[in-house]
């Protein structure tokens, strides 16, 4: 079986063709920097690479240029879409509708729409992917797996606010959490690195990339996450605010005369880093900016180094401490200054990085000194391979 995997985030698309009888990746790529004009599309087979850069206007486009590539007569890895069997792609969230991956139907194309007033940047790019793939190819089956399905096992305690219960039982208002596919490879993937059985490790994983997650993994499932009802939550992101005071929300849109539509848009995309700096919601533009001198490109850094500092400590507390701590996604994997400053301070938790290990970038590597009781690591996510199992599983049926 021949699984395309599609992973449609707010400005990339990230793709790979799976052959499941052995898991090869028989070709993979990213699509960066939609919507700008210097958007690229990075395609790499056999060893090989092309890169293209053009205007990239939407997802959409982003599709079909990942398909055309998938079939080119060079470039290309398969003759025709006939050999693609089954989709599989990554949907943010799944709100109370989708407690585990699902054949997508027009039922639940529907369901999926519903669920796109929670999560305004991500579900929109999801849903566009799949209509692009079902209009290319109309019959194969597609599965969405979801990034709120692994934090399903989360305690109430955990999952739900100090709202009226009401809230709660009639709209679904609780903390779901996101990220949970990369939460759950990353979880797999340490236990297996580190050859402890998942069952005795208590883990806090980093995410940490355009959107940012932590998420506290105990006994393998996960019991707390900082993002809630929407991605919205947690910490400050490239461009989303993460937790602030509620009322906030009111103060703002009362004093600025703003429609929720614009304070939502205040929130998810002119906020975060991007906010703080008003350089870029980019780390690398922010490490350059900072670097130069500019004062609010570093306390956007300072701000995000800090608050994951924070989280670690108040997820530590849920598990009653912690035994390994993973750094993933862009920043995770490849922000070597960023995971040294969040570290830190951390070394009362046992956990102490070596400068020297911490040279590293995009590949699973222990960080942390010999005599460290807590472990740190780098471990690159996959969750293409997760929605790609997921997905072989459910068109098998
Ligand atoms: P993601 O959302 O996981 O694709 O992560 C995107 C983020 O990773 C962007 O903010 C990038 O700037 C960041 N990133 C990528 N490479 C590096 C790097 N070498 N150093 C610091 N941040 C990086």
């Amino acid at each position: 079986m021949i699984v395309l995997v599609v992973n449609c985030g707010s400005s990339s698309l990230k793709y790979q063709l799976v052959n499941m009888e052995n898991e090869e990746v028989m070709a993979k790529g990213l699509v960066e920097k939609i919507t700008l004009p210097d958007a690229q599309l990075t395609h790499k087979w056999n060893g090989q690479k092309k890169e293209i850069v053009q205007p990239i206007p939407d997802h959409k486009v982003a599709v079909k240029l990942v398909l055309d590539i998938l079939t080119d007569k060079d470039c290309g890895v398969i003759k025709s879409m006939d050999a693609i069997d089954a989709v599989g792609h990554r949907v943010v969230h799944g709100g109370e509708e989708f407690a585990s991956s699902t054949l997508i139907t027009a039922e639940v194309m529907k369901a999926l729409e519903r669920c796109s007033a929670m999560a305004p940047l991500h579900n929109p790019p999801n849903i566009i992917g799949i209509k692009a793939c079902e209009a290319i190819m109309p019959g194969v089956p597609q599965v969405a797996v979801f990034d709120t399905s692994f934090h399903q096992t989360m305690p109430p305690k955990a999952y739900m606010y100090g709202l009226p219960y009401e809230l709660y039982k009639e709209d679904g208002i609780r903390r779901y959490g996101f990220h949970g596919t990369s939460h759950r490879y990353v979880a797999d993937r340490i236990a297996k690195v580190m050859g402890v059985p998942k069952k005795d490790l208590r883990i806090i994983n980093c995410h940490l990339g355009n959107g940012s997650s932590l998420a506290a993994v105990k006994g393998g499932v996960c019991i707390d996450t900082t993002m809630g009802f929407t991605p919205l939550a947690g910490m400050l992101m490239g461009t989303r605010c993460g937790d602030i005071d509620p009322a906030i929300v009111l103060n703002v849109m009362d004093h600025h005369n703003l429609s929720t539509k614009e304070m939502d848009m205040l929130m998810n995309k002119k906020s975060g880093v991007l906010g703080i700096s008003g350089v870029s919601s980019d780390f690398r533009d922010l490490g350059e900016a900072a670097a130069n001198g500019n004062d609010r490109a570093q306390l956007a850094l300072d701000m995000f180094h800090y608050q994951v500092r924070k989280l670690i400590g108040a997820l530590a507390a849920a598990m009653g401490g912690v035994d390994v701590i993973t750094f993933t996604a862009g920043v995770g994997e490849n922000g070597i200054e960023d995971r040294a400053a969040i570290c830190e301070g951390l070394e009362y938790l046992g956990a102490v990085l070596d400068k020297e290990r911490n040279n590293v970038r995009g590949k699973d590597a222990l960080i942390s000194t010999d005599d460290s009781t807590c472990k740190l690591y780098v471990i690159p996510t996959n969750e293409e391979i997760m929605i790609a199992r997921d997905t072989k599983e459910i068109a098998s049926k």
